[in-house]
């Protein structure tokens, strides 16, 4: 900036940095307009349990479906529409549809799974999240244990009264949390105590290196076995061959979600290929 530039008073003009301020500003206006056309949409990635095979959950995530039939994965919009606000609309929209999905293939007679859904910090700044989660369950008829909320350990960290009093109600309403990307944050062990969370989600990283890496197995493994010490559930991430399957099943990891069992897949196609009708 030009505040760097020997305390220049006057901006320098930056062709590079005002091409960075274009496209963040298309970006923005993009995402405004992919709301009112309604161009977001879901994806869900099945998450397994390794003994049976079987479905027991799904991860929603957001797409961007353009005009021209381009779909843009969340990692280039998101901290554009963090940083602007317009999380919160999608945000609720995630949420809702979500939960109506889950509620549908209930309704459908499936065996029931659940669903977990990503909320970013500026979510829980911005709104009261525990209303919203609490309207959503109203408003869908999903009852709260069949839906997950994906935190970060950065919103742990905030360390704010306001935040670890919103994760209590929704707790207490039966909704599950869980941290996600867990090992890639901060976050210090004591507030997974404070906390309690349900369920850890081991970074794709440590799983993405674990067979060649033996530093990278050892955190694996940590993460598994400070989660069972917890009484908490732990999820590898980003599994992508059977190898890595069978490690994570050696090291007591007994469920997992990524490549190898499907990639995050339309709503029609995780009906036709994972669920199961219902027995009972
Ligand atoms: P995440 O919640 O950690 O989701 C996992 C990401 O890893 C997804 O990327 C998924 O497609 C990808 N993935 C799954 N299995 C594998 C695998 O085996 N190998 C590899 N290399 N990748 C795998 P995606 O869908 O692009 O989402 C990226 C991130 O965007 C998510 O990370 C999440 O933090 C955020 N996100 C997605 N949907 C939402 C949303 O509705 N709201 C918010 N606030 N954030 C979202
Ligand atoms: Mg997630
Ligand atoms: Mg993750
Ligand atoms: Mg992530």
């Amino acid at each position: 900036s030009a505040k760097n530039k020997g305390g220049n008073r006057f901006h320098i003009y930056d062709p590079k940095e005002s091409n960075v301020i274009e496209e963040r500003l298309r970006i923005e206006n993009g995402i405004r307009q992919a709301i009112e056309k309604r161009q977001f949409v879901l994806y869900y990635q099945p998450k397994v349990h390794l003994a049976s095979g079987k479905i027991y959950s799904v991860e929603a995530l957001l797409r961007w479906q353009t005009t021209d039939g381009q779909l843009i994965h969340p990692d280039t919009f998101i901290s554009i529409a963090e940083e602007s606000g317009l999380i919160v609309p999608i945000g609720k929209w995630v949420l809702l549809t979500a939960c109506h999905q889950n509620k549908r293939w209930q309704d459908m007679g499936y065996a029931p799974i659940s669903v977990s859904v990503n909320v970013s910090p500026k979510q829980f700044q911005l709104t009261d999240m525990a209303e919203t989660v609490h309207q959503v369950l109203h408003e869908t008829g999903l009852s709260p244990e069949w839906l997950e909320i994906e935190i970060t350990e950065g919103l742990l960290m905030q360390n704010s009264n306001e935040i670890t009093n919103t994760l209590r109600r929704i707790r207490s309403m039966g909704v599950k949390i869980s941290i996600d990307d867990f090992g890639t944050g901060y976050s210090s062990l004591r507030y997974l105590k404070l906390f309690e969370p349900h369920i850890l989600k081991i970074d794709q990283s440590f799983v993405a290196h674990m067979m060649e890496d033996p530093g990278q197995l050892s955190i694996v493994s940590a993460i598994i076995h400070l989660a069972h010490s917890l009484g908490m559930e732990v999820v590898a991430e980003g599994v992508e061959s059977a190898e890595q399957a069978l490690k994570l099943l050696q090291e007591g990891c007994h469920s997992v979600q990524g490549f190898f069992f499907s990639p995050p897949v339309v709503f029609e196609e995780i009906q036709q290929k994972w669920l199961q009708t219902s027995i009972s």
